[in-house]
């Protein structure tokens, strides 16, 4: 726990989001600016500043797992939906807690920008 990470927090419940999912290693909630009909973060509990620092793979496992989970639960795992992670500057990372976004609802372009 890293007291002045956002994600930290809100995986504690230190700050008031709805958990949608959540198990062992990891928590998932709506991201506060939606780019999909769908969009949802799924963070480990424990603080992993990105993908670049993860060590631990039953862990990193649990997020992924948990993404997939969200998805059927949200309806898109049929239609199709995408999981990214930003990792460092050229990356687009924001908040420096791992984050794996889910996306769906909406055909996605690619290539990223
Ligand atoms: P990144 O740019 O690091 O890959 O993604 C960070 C994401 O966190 C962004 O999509 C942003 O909208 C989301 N976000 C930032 N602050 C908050 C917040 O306080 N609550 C929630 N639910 N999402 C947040
Ligand atoms: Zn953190």
């Amino acid at each position: 726990m890293t007291e002045t990470c956002l994600f930290c927090r809100i995986a504690h419940g230190e700050l008031p989001v709805t958990l949608i999912a959540q198990n062992d290693h990891a928590v998932a909630f709506r991201d506060i600016h939606p780019q999909a009909p769908v969009h949802v973060l799924v963070v480990p509990r424990r603080h992993v500043g990105s993908l670049a620092e993860a060590t631990d793979g039953a862990e990193l496992g649990a997020v992924l797992l948990l993404a997939a989970e969200v998805a059927r639960a949200e309806g898109v795992a049929e239609s199709g939906y995408r999981t990214v992670m930003n990792t460092g500057d050229d990356g687009g990372q924001t908040v420096h807690h791992l984050h794996v976004h889910v996306l769906g609802g909406r055909r996605l372009g690619w290539p990223p920008g």
